[in-house]
């Protein structure tokens, strides 16, 4: 059966499977560099969000070589407003080891591949899936939530994870990975969606235990929900005598009593803020909360806070939250010039 579902699949791929700026159809993408760029971005973020970042990307870094050749402050230009800047300092970081240790050959070993920055099992089967059209086995959210319906899979997701990938595994079309791949995730992205799946116009409808049973949205069915992720801007602010700017939080609920470096969520940085390419982040219960790292000059901030010797911060309680931005900063190349400036007040 196997054989024919996947059939199934590719045809209707041939017909409806979308045109994607990364995507050739009919096996692999000639550029693996292509299909590198378009992974990283993928990675949490949809594909209506990435068309234009990516178009805009590969018209300033056409090539491995040029990417691998800029700096990482020009790379993170073209990533700003993408957000999970760890990926663009992946990304970056991959160019160079692929240039500079790989002499601009794409490894093609699962096992090299891994090696690379910000390749997780995932994004490497998916790689090598449509760089290299190499019979790997994609499973992502989508392909659990297919797989989970046409096997009417009603135990929750981490119980029944070998028997998913198992599944999976076993529908893949081996000899054409690469279409393979991309049709599943058109299955997902379009037809198989989470809420009102199309199964009368499904390819996989007649094999699909699931298909017109009231509890095909319930399936997958999972623990607990996943952890919204949320973000934000954390500033580390000097005077002149290099002390650092915290304020006691006020408000109720979250780390409030606790000192902080201001953030916030939605603002724009003040006039002079110098974005120091680092991210913090912390799982609280309901979310996940990641901060981008700022460094500021200021005489004067907000009024409810105070300028401290950085050597005295141990003695105001902070969260681990903001212990983490604190050693984050001082590792960051540019709070450590402005540190040095200031002539060992933190060594
Ligand atoms: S028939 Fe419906 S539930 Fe089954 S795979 Fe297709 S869209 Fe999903």
């Amino acid at each position: 059966m196997s054989e024919k579902l996947s059939t199934l699949l590719l045809e209707w791929y041939a017909r409806e499977g979308r045109e994607l700026p990364w995507r050739v159809k009919g096996g692999a993408h000639p550029d693996p560099y292509v299909i590198l760029v378009s992974e990283l971005m993928l990675q949490q973020t949809t594909v209506k969000t990435v068309i234009p970042y990516f178009y805009r990307f590969m018209e300033r870094f056409p090539t491995i070589q040029t990417l691998s050749e800029a700096a990482l402050d020009d790379v993170y230009q073209y990533w700003q407003g993408l957000g999970y800047y760890s990926r663009a300092r992946s990304l970056h970081a991959t160019a160079k080891m692929i240039v500079q240790s790989f002499g601009g050959v794409f490894p093609r070993s699962r096992q090299e591949v891994l090696k690379l920055k910000g390749i997780g099992s995932y994004t490497a089967s998916s790689f090598l899936a449509l760089a290299f059209n190499l019979p790997e086995t994609v499973v992502d959210g989508n392909v659990i939530r297919i797989i989970c319906r046409m096997y009417h899979l009603t135990k929750p997701v981490d119980e029944i994870r070998g028997l998913i990938e198992e599944k999976a595994t076993a529908l893949t079309d081996i000899a054409r990975p690469a279409d393979y791949a991309s049709a599943i995730m058109d299955l997902g992205a379009m037809v198989c969606t989470p809420k009102n799946p199309k199964c009368l116009v499904c390819p996989w409808q007649k094999y699909c235990l699931s298909a017109g049973k009231d509890d095909v949205e319930r399936i997958p069915v999972r623990h607990k929900p996943e952890k919204k992720e949320k973000y934000g801007r954390v500033y580390l602010i000097f005077n002149a005598a290099g002390e650092v700017f915290i304020r006691r939080r006020t408000e109720k609920g979250l780390l409030s009593g606790l000192y902080e470096f201001p953030w916030s969520e939605g603002d724009a940085p003040p006039a002079g803020a110098k974005e120091a390419g680092v991210e913090v982040s912390h799982v609280f219960t309901h979310f996940k909360l990641v901060l981008r790292l700022y460094i500021l000059k200021a005489e004067t901030y907000l009024a409810d806070g105070r300028f401290v010797n950085p050597e005295e911060l141990s003695i105001f309680p902070m969260s681990t939250l903001m212990k983490k931005v604190w050693v984050a900063g001082k590792e960051c190349r540019l709070l450590k010039n402005k540190l040095h400036s200031d002539a060992g007040l933190v060594k």
